[in-house]
């Protein structure tokens, strides 16, 4: 209930819900200007609410302890690939960010199709028996693809697609609040999954020049950060995933680098870079990982889905 909340009126309530702040979580990621603006309050008042739904969610300090049972609970979502799990650590892990970059084909999407069906798969089968949401900003999430993978592994291909809350984001905005208005569904749903296919397709088109850059990396820095306090106070996990630029001197000198550039960069926990190979073989390279050394690892990708060779 938002009314719990100091300075949270029934009116007030209603502007907040209306406005697509849905739950006390919602809430306390978000800055005291964009609730300020959103519900027509004054700044103070809205830093007073954020305030109180952080101090209602106990965020803040905590000592070690508390941080190492928290992650106890990390969860890890087979990818299919056996060779690709143990180059992660075990599969995709919750509380964190996880982002597959790569050129076109490389089989960034094909990955988050996969991980949408594993993640509702039982723990003794690499899943974590809840649910994906998935923000598919390029149109091409495919139905038809999750029938194929869920199959393959014996799920009700019915049961699958009922386990899969999709959204189109038709802009970076529409694509920023569909992850806010997250945090509620993600309860209730039990779901374990974000993915955000691809994270900065949007902001590439509408951030154009170099005139745009500075402005393009502070969105793109809040809404990253936005879905790291999701991960975070939630315990799921977030694939996003982004292209690597056609064209070298756009905005970067690296072929190999992805949009979003530095900001990206610094804020997923586990970077992974896909590339074809022969064929239906992809390689994927561990970029960056907290606890991970870097490596190689080798997969397919088959009509029942990723696989290894
Ligand atoms: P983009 O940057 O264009 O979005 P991507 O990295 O998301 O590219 P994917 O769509 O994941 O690329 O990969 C597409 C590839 O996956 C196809 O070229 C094909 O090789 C493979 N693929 C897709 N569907 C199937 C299928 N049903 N059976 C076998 N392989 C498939
Ligand atoms: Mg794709």
């Amino acid at each position: 209930m938002l009314t719990q909340l100091t300075g949270v009126g029934p009116s007030i309530a209603k502007r907040l819900s209306e406005s697509g702040y849905n739950s006390i979580e919602a809430i306390a990621v978000t800055t005291a200007d964009e609730l300020a603006a959103a519900v027509d309050v004054g700044k103070s008042t809205a830093q007073k609410i954020i305030e109180s739904a952080r101090e209602v969610l106990k965020i803040g300090f905590e000592t070690a302890d508390n941080l190492y049972e928290k992650r106890k609970n990390i969860g890890r979502i087979t990818t299919g690939s056996k060779n690709l799990d143990s180059l992660i650590g075990g599969g995709v892990e919750t509380q964190a960010i996880t982002e597959v970059f790569g050129p076109f084909r490389s089989g960034k999407t094909q990955l988050a199709h996969q991980l949408s069906v594993f993640v509702q798969l039982p723990a003794e089968k690499g899943g974590l028996n809840g649910k994906a949401l998935y923000i598919d900003c390029e149109g091409t999430f495919r139905p038809e693809r999750i029938i194929q993978m869920a199959s393959a592994v014996d799920l009700d291909p019915k049961k699958a697609l009922k386990n899969i809350w999709c959204a189109r984001a038709y802009n970076s905005d529409h694509q920023m609040l569909l992850c806010q208005q997250a945090s509620e569904l993600i309860k209730k749903e039990n779901l374990k999954l974000i993915v955000i296919d691809s994270i900065t397709s949007h902001f590439r088109a509408e951030y154009i020049g170099r005139e745009m850059l500075a402005r393009r990396q502070q969105k793109l820095n809040k809404h990253l950060h936005m879905l790291e306090r999701i991960a975070d106070i939630e315990n799921v996990a977030v694939l996003i995933t982004n292209q690597v630029m056609a064209k070298p001197d756009t905005f970067f000198g690296d072929p190999t680098e992805p949009v979003g550039g530095h900001v990206l960069a610094h804020v997923p926990q586990t970077r992974l870079y896909l590339r074809r190979s022969k064929g239906n073989r992809r390689i994927c390279r561990l970029v960056d990982s907290p606890w991970m050394p870097e490596g190689e690892a080798v997969f397919i990708i088959t009509a029942e889905g990723i696989r290894d060779p």
